[in-house]
């Protein structure tokens, strides 16, 4: 269920989600992600403030920025926040954010329904790392024959020419001769 849910249909109680469906999931990830669950909790705060609070899992198949080798990467993210109406009073709005701060983010939006498909699929984007990689020690590839390095060593980097080493072996091998 990852719907619109009207304001007025969520308890103050709460009401619990549990998503295993990767339909809201971002759409180049989509085919990547396997399983995906999310738990959400909804809260009614007040008429026009929803409490979310919940948990996105998933298990996303990337390939690495450095060696192009598919990894298998688990997303894990808790998240919080209000979904909050917008108040077109502007007085009244400064008032509240000032309460706010240091408070949950909060998602405003423009009629009393909470999307939770886009917030979710949002919460993933905002959650994804910056930088796609098997490891942080990945060692990428060989830029002079395309080896994967974490698989072996093709020695190309040794043999350039121009490299300090290159230069030292040469003067080495000259004053030897
Ligand atoms: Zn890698
Ligand atoms: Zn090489």
């Amino acid at each position: 269920m990852t719907g619109k849910i009207p304001f007025s249909e969520i308890p103050e109680h709460g009401v619990q989600f549990e998503i295993t469906e990767p339909s809201w999931f971002p759409e180049h990830l989509r085919d990547a992600a396997d399983p995906v669950t999310a738990q959400i909790l909804l809260v009614k705060r007040s008429e026009n403030k929803i409490e979310l609070r919940g948990s996105i899992k998933a298990g996303i198949r990337l390939e690495c920025d450095r060696c192009l080798t598919e990894y298998r990467y688990d997303f894990d993210s808790d998240l919080q926040l209000i979904v909050e109406l917008a108040d077109h009073d502007r007085h009244w709005r400064m008032q509240d954010l000032e309460v706010g701060k240091g408070e949950l983010d909060t998602i405003q939006v423009a009629e009393p329904v909470v999307d939770l498909g886009e917030i979710l699929r949002q919460q993933v984007l905002l959650n994804m790392p910056a930088k796609q990689l098997c490891s942080e020690n990945c060692l990428g590839l060989c830029k002079y024959c395309g080896a994967n390095l974490n698989e072996r060593r093709c020695g190309c980097a040794e043999k350039e020419v121009d490299s300090p080493f290159a230069v030292l072996a040469r003067l080495a091998g000259k004053r030897r001769n």
